[in-house]
C-alpha cells in the first residue's frame, strides 16, 4: 500500500468516525426545546461516501418524526416522483432537514409549523458539520428556510427558485418545497409545480455532467 493510500484510508476513517459521533450527538440532543416533543431525531439518509448531492429540506414532520427518516409522508413521495421522472434515483442522493426535530405546531389545525430563528441557531452546528464531511459538489435547498439558510439571503423562494447560486464552491439550486405543492389546489399541471419538474431537469443536467468530467 503506498503510503497516499494510506493516509486516504485513515482519513476516510476519521471521517467514519465523525460521522457516526455526529449521528449519536444528533440523537441525545436536548440543545432547544424540541427534544421534548419528539419521538425522534431525523438526522438523514443517503449515501455519505462520494456524495456528489445534498437535498437539504425544513424539518421533520409528523411521519418523519415517527419514522426517524426525512421525506417519507406526502411530500416524500412527491419528491421521489419528481426525482424519478427526471432520472435521479432517490438512493443516489443525500436527504436531511435544518430541523433535526419536529417542530409541533400550536395550531390544532394544523400539525407542524415553520422552524423558529433560535431553533434553527440551536440545531445549525449539525447541518454545517453534515456538509462538512459530506463535501457534496451540488446543495439543492427546498423551500424559504434552507434557501435562507445556505445562501444567507432574504430573498423569498419564488424569486430565487430554480436559479443556480454558488457559495464557496458548491453549486446550489434553490426549489419549491413538495409540502408547499401540495397545498392549495395541489393542481398537478400548476406553474409551480411544472417549474419544479423543470428545476429537477437541470439537477439531472448537472450530476450527469458531473459524472462525466
Ligand atoms: Fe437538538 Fe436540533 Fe433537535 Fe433542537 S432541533 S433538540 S438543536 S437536534
Amino acid at each position: 500500500m503506498s503510503i497516499n493510500t494510506e493516509i486516504e484510508s485513515a482519513l476516510e476513517d476519521l471521517r467514519k468516525k465523525a460521522w457516526s459521533d455526529l449521528c449519536g450527538q444528533v440523537k441525545a440532543c436536548t440543545k432547544c426545546p424540541l427534544h421534548r416533543t419528539r419521538r425522534n431525531t431525523v438526522f438523514g439518509e443517503g449515501p455519505t461516501e462520494n456524495c456528489r448531492c445534498v437535498i437539504i429540506g425544513e424539518a421533520p414532520g409528523v411521519e418523519e418524526d415517527r419514522d426517524g427518516k426525512p421525506f417519507v409522508g406526502k411530500a416524500g413521495i412527491l419528491l421521489n416522483e419528481i426525482l424519478s421522472a427526471n432520472g435521479i434515483p432517490r438512493e443516489s442522493v443525500y436527504i436531511m432537514n435544518v430541523l433535526k426535530c419536529r417542530p409541533p405546531s400550536d395550531d390544532p389545525k394544523k400539525q407542524n409549523r415553520p422552524p423558529k430563528s433560535d431553533e434553527i441557531n440551536a440545531c445549525k452546528g449539525y447541518l454545517e458539520a453534515q456538509l462538512l464531511l459530506l463535501h457534496p459538489d451540488i446543495i439543492v435547498t427546498m423551500g424559504n428556510t434552507p434557501t435562507k439558510f445556505i445562501l444567507e439571503t432574504d430573498k423569498g423562494i419564488t424569486a430565487i427558485r430554480g436559479k443556480w447560486c454558488d457559495k464557496r464552491g458548491i453549486k446550489i439550486l434553490p426549489m419549491f418545497h413538495p409540502s408547499y405543492l401540495l397545498h392549495g389546489r395541489n393542481d398537478p399541471d400548476s406553474p409551480d409545480r411544472l417549474n419544479t419538474f423543470a428545476d429537477a431537469k437541470k439537477l439531472k443536467a448537472a450530476l450527469d455532467w458531473l459524472k462525466s468530467h
